[in-house]
């Protein structure tokens, strides 16, 4: 069980930067800033002494903006630490799955038995990067149709400079639902291809990571959240989501809003009809507009998404409830024969 020590929390804000599994590992971030000064030298025509002043602004780095994601990047791994180990595992779900299929087909599947190893590791390996990905596409879509979970998502989309830790400025509450989230994908698919495969079954790793994901990191996923516009070709867009099709999904811009949902792969925002192509020399605003006073406080990323949450909620049930209580709202005849009805029974 975690136990809040200084050395843990020490231990767990380091272990983003140097564990290759996170997002933020310090490779991950040395090929970002290497692939977005090639971008800017080669395309942008920049000296690389300028790309290098532009990448590391002052004002990008110091912005009240990236000063609030690292509060919430410091707060959330304390917050995290403690709630984490008490959600659901992919370990539970995975036996649950497994025990549910022995049960429904009396015995273990002995699928694909000349099967090569490694040709079941890369088909486990390839299922759970592509569901992982669908499950992402389909909660981050849920978090902005649900007003109850918008709230919460709001604090993703409060930032108004994007740099890599942005992508840590997640409410508690979107943490908790991206673990369990991660929780029932990583579950299920372990649990059908053991099912399915037994013991036959591993993970294709790179430094621990699955490669696939490790290959995305290493290309520049950190450029997402950046202010860097890379875009690919237009017929790549179609298949990968480029780092500018992500900045256009935190563009202040009506025109972009509920546009590309997805994390990698662009298919799901194809088929969903949420896809927008990157455009040629964006510029971009991003954050909320002036809907939000002051949205890089603590109250505005803690505690404001719970007050308009339940806003939501007593919203709903108040209505709901005054609907119960009120008369329906029937012409005259009409209730006056009613009443006639009821006065003879
Ligand atoms: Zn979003
Ligand atoms: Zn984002």
């Amino acid at each position: 069980m975690f136990e809040l020590t200084a050395q843990n929390l020490l231990a767990d804000w380091a272990g983003q930067f140097l564990d290759p599994r996170k997002r933020l590992f310090w490779g991950y971030l040395g090929s970002a800033f290497l692939i977005a000064l090639i971008w800017m030298v080669l395309l942008g025509r920049e000296r690389p002494v300028s790309a290098c002043r532009k990448l590391l602004a002052r004002d990008l780095w110091c912005s009240a903006s990236a000063r609030a994601d690292y509060a919430v990047f410091l707060i959330n791994t304390i917050l995290m630490g403690s709630i984490v180990p008490r959600l659901l595992g992919h370990a539970a779900v995975a036996v649950f799955c497994f025990s549910l299929l022995h049960d429904l087909f009396d015995g273990r599947a002995s699928l694909l038995p000349d099967a090569p190893a490694w040709a079941i590791a890369a088909g486990f390996t390839l299922v759970l990067f592509v569901v992982d990905d669908l499950a992402r596409y389909v909660v981050h879509r849920l978090m902005h149709a649900v007003p109850l979970l918008w709230a919460f998502h709001k604090v993703h989309h409060s930032a108004t400079r994007l740099n890599p830790l942005t992508v840590l400025r997640t409410h508690p509450v979107e943490g908790i639902l991206f673990v369990l989230r991660g929780a029932l994908v990583q579950g299920l698919c372990i649990g059908i291809f053991v099912y399915g495969f037994g013991d036959r079954v591993s993970l294709v790793m790179v430094l621990g990571a699955n490669a696939f994901k490790f290959v995305f990191n290493a290309l520049g996923a950190n450029l997402r959240h950046s202010e860097v516009p890379i875009r690919y070709w237009s017929w790549l867009e179609n298949f990968l989501l480029s780092p500018a099709q992500h900045q256009i999904h935190h563009s202040e811009n009506p025109r972009h809003h509920d546009r590309n949902f997805g994390v990698v792969l662009a298919c799901w925002d194809r088929l969903f009809g949420t896809y927008c192509h990157s455009e040629p020399n964006q510029e971009l605003r991003y954050g909320l507009g002036p809907a939000v006073a002051d949205p890089h406080s603590l109250y505005t990323l803690y505690l404001l998404p719970f007050r308009e949450g339940v806003g939501f909620l007593h919203r709903i049930f108040i209505r709901r409830w005054r609907r119960q209580l009120t008369p329906p709202l029937v012409p005259t005849d009409q209730y006056q024969s009613n009443r006639a009805i009821y006065e003879i029974d």
